[in-house]
């Protein structure tokens, strides 16, 4: 079935053409975009799932423990086992997530790490 779809970030859609009224939207007032997909993702990129070393899905923000010692190249840091590390975030990496230690920014495997 045909719909209409914004790409301007508010996520809208209607039934029949129309311009969209998302308020703070990119393309606010603008006339939306036809769209035929069956499956609700209207085309756009699919969305990037990442997740620990028990599959479990991490989001932005969220808090994971080591479950590895791990030094981090290129420094002397050593992160070890147990360590918790808070707001991740998310790179659209299916197997890294960046946090910060201090002033570096850090990737880090999501295979040596657990959701807490
Ligand atoms: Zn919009
Ligand atoms: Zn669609």
């Amino acid at each position: 079935m045909t719909h209409y779809i914004c790409k301007g970030g508010c996520g809208g859609t209607l039934p029949d053409i129309g311009i969209c009224e998302g308020d703070g939207c990119a393309n606010q007032y603008e006339m939306m975009e036809e769209c035929e997909c069956t499956d609700g993702s209207h085309g756009m990129e699919e969305v990037v799932e990442t997740r620990d070393s028990n599959g479990v899905i991490l989001q932005e923000g969220d808090s994971v423990q080591l479950i590895k010692d791990l030094d981090v190249k290129g420094s002397s840091i050593n992160l070890k086992r147990g360590k918790v590390v808070k707001k991740i975030r998310l790179i659209g990496d299916t197997e890294n997530v960046e946090f910060k230690e201090g002033k570096t920014t850090m990737v880090l495997k999501t295979c040596y790490v657990k959701k807490v």
